[in-house]
């Protein structure tokens, strides 16, 4: 698959679940901080959009000289992997992105009998990486990977990079953020697409060491971010209380939606987020797409090594909107 498609390629009517994205609209204060900013947008924002990385400096517990913002982490992620990224060992499933971008690589293959988790205390990597990659929370699994729980591999490889992307930390998971500050060989990436709902904004950064801080702002545009989206993106830290009231609301729905798919005879499997992996049990997973999306329903089956076509990644949208995809799959089951 192409991690493009996680990112967009499907018409806004109809329901999406195919993509990452928050089902709920940004924050109304972080609209508004939109609204007034465009009419100033004929300046420029401050160098490094320094305003923001004062808040965030705030949010996570870490200096500002520790944090470096791009427009979106994807672009983060593509220059830890342009610098580290020679050799590189990925879970598998994980975001596509890796996958795509990784020049060699080698792989831990979850497995479907342990619920795809994995004890991190198991976790070994080969001396010849030069770069790992951990999603904590994991996408597409939505469980926890927690690199705390094993420590001193860190302090075994001090050449090879910890990636330790944190794009759903805000749902759960201990946060590494003390790690990145205490050794060179980590760095974390964050965004604020997902819990903040600000995917279209494009906001992304890092936590780090301040030579990979500076390197990164350096060879960056000094002003990476619109007037706008530096605007929703502290408007929205300054009412983290909303953003933490949404998380516990999609992660409700989410366990709801899984429980009446699980009655419709759907194998879902552990998370800590919003989506979760789900297993189809007498179709195969692209069939099974094609007849939801012949629905107007948008989902997408995984295609990947080592595992069958059985799979794919669901995210809770709206009750009302949940309702609508049971009683579709529920129409499709009847039919085959
Ligand atoms: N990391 C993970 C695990 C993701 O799922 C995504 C988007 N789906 C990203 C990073 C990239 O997010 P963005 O570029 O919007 O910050």
């Amino acid at each position: 698959m192409d991690s493009r498609l996680e990112k967009g390629g499907f018409p806004l009517e109809g329901i999406n679940l195919a993509l990452c994205e928050n089902p709920l609209p940004p924050l109304e204060e972080a609209a508004g901080a939109i609204r007034n900013e465009a009419c100033i947008s004929n300046h420029y924002t401050e160098p490094y959009s320094l305003k923001l990385k004062e808040k965030i400096s705030e949010y996570a517990g870490v200096p500002v000289d520790n944090i470096h913002i791009n427009a979106g982490s994807e672009l983060i992620l593509r220059q830890l992997f342009s610098l580290y990224g020679r050799k590189v060992h990925l879970f598998s499933p994980t975001y596509y992105l890796f996958e795509e971008i990784a020049r060699e690589k080698t792989h831990i293959f979850l497995d479907e009998e342990k619920g795809f988790l994995f004890d991190m205390k198991e976790f070994e990597i080969p001396s010849e990486a030069t770069l790992t990659v951990i999603v904590n929370p994991n996408n597409p699994t939505g469980a926890i990977f927690d690199i705390k729980e094993n420590v001193s591999i860190i302090e075994k490889y001090p050449r090879i990079m910890f990636l330790i992307d944190e794009a759903f930390i805000e749902f759960g998971g201990l946060d590494a953020t003390d790690l990145a500050l205490k050794y060179g060989n980590v760095v974390i990436t964050r965004t604020f697409s997902k819990a903040f709902s600000l995917a279209g904004c494009r906001v992304g950064y890092a936590i780090a060491n301040r030579e990979l801080i500076k390197h990164l702002d350096s060879h960056n545009d000094a002003y990476p971010l619109a007037r706008t989206a530096e605007a929703a993106a502290i408007a929205s830290l300054e009412h983290l209380d909303k953003i933490k009231e949404r998380v516990i609301t999609l992660r409700a729905l989410a366990g709801d939606f899984a429980r009446s798919l699980q009655g419709l005879g759907i194998k879902t499997y552990p998370t800590e987020t919003y989506f979760f992996l789900g297993k189809i049990p007498h179709m195969k997973a692209d069939e099974f797409a094609k007849a939801l999306s012949g629905k107007n329903i948008h989902i997408r089956p995984l295609q990947l090594e080592r595992l069958g076509n059985n799979f794919l990644r669901f995210a809770t949208s709206t009750p009302e909107n949940n309702q609508l995809v049971l009683n579709a799959i529920r129409e499709i089951f009847e039919v085959h």
